[in-house]
């Protein structure tokens, strides 16, 4: 894979102040029941990378003594961790709404047979990528068999409850799968509600649309195609000021499943790690005593996906 990092640093990104603290985005390890040809973590079922319990204690101390709103876990499938069922339930305890970033097929292995209903029991918040509402599109990016399974899970989420109960909200995630800038959140959600309805009887709440970022996978495709500069040109001549007010980094920080922090998911993947005042790289131990509104975000070229056209963040668009 060939880095885009060198290309990154130091960029010509405006400086972006922090806000208050308000999402812990954590990657729970690399294990994955799928292998998806794009996945930004080379994620997939050999891997053995997972939080350690002294870790995810950390992860759970933390947000039960800090006014935490949302907890975002991530993977891998972060459903295969032995202890995210625990995880969710001590988030619920201390009042922080867990969102899982899902990839539907999980529900359908072995020992997974009662997820869907933990986690509607639970009131988490699922986000499912579906990169297109047609069948040969998902299957060419997430595998052979994946889009029907996909269906089925949402089909078995609906009757759940989810995208009908007020406190069982499903969302759906597109990115583009070339160097262009995403279509209109907003009409691309009808297109896809409307397709999905119509189709195979699925609803969901909102459509997420995220801008690839210029690293990892994607970024080295664009080093091998000689598509970098034009898609940083189409990047950088699309940044809208505006959007600087609401970039994820602002409330949000990224743990890795080593306990790593992180201004973001973008930065873990480009190993560029959130430092202290006196030059450490932060661990989750660390932040119990750390004032995190001191601290600078390490910006790059990378973050005009965030701020390109609609802005982009974990959320989708950001106007
Ligand atoms: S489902 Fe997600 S984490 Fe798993 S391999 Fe695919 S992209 Fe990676
Ligand atoms: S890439 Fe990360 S650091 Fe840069 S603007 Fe986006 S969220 Fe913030």
């Amino acid at each position: 894979m060939r880095e885009t990092k060198h290309l990154l640093f130091p960029g010509t990104f405006p400086a972006i102040s922090r806000s208050r603290l308000t999402t812990l985005q954590v990657n729970l390890g690399y294990k994955c029941n799928q292998s998806c040809t794009h996945c930004h973590v080379n994620a997939g079922p050999n891997r053995t990378e997972m939080m350690d319990d002294a870790t995810l204690d950390l992860v759970i101390k933390y947000i039960s003594e800090n006014d935490i709103a949302l907890l975002d876990v991530t993977g891998g499938a972060p459903e295969l961790h032995p202890r995210f069922r625990q995880l969710v339930i001590e988030a619920g305890k201390a009042g922080v709404t867990v969102r899982d970033r899902c990839n539907l097929t999980i529900l359908f292995e072995p020992q997974q047979e009662d997820l869907a209903e933990f986690l509607a029991d639970n009131q988490v918040e699922i986000v499912a990528s579906l990169p297109c509402y047609t069948e040969d599109t998902v299957n060419k990016q997430r595998g052979k068999g994946v889009f029907s399974l996909s269906i089925d899970a949402l089909q078995q989420l609906n009757s759940l409850g989810y995208a009908e109960d007020s406190n069982l909200n499903l969302h759906l995630v597109f990115n583009p799968s070339g160097p262009v800038l995403p279509p209109s959140q907003m009409e691309l959600e009808k297109e896809y509600k409307q397709r999905l309805a119509q189709d195979h009887n699925v609803q969901f709440n909102d459509l997420f649309v995220i801008t690839n970022m210029p690293i990892q996978r994607f970024g080295s495709s664009l080093l091998s195609t000689g598509h970098f500069h034009s898609y940083m040109d189409t990047l950088r001549n699309s940044h809208q000021a505006d959007n600087l007010e609401t970039v994820m980094c602002k409330d949000t920080v990224s743990i890795d499943w080593q306990g790593n922090v992180f201004d973001c998911d973008f930065n873990q993947m480009l190993e560029e790690p959130l430092y202290s005042k006196d030059k450490h790289p932060l661990h989750i131990s660390d932040l119990f005593a750390t004032s995190l509104g001191d601290l600078p975000i390490k910006t790059g070229n990378h973050c005009f996906g965030c701020t390109a056209g609609q802005g982009s963040s974990c959320s989708g668009a950001l106007n």
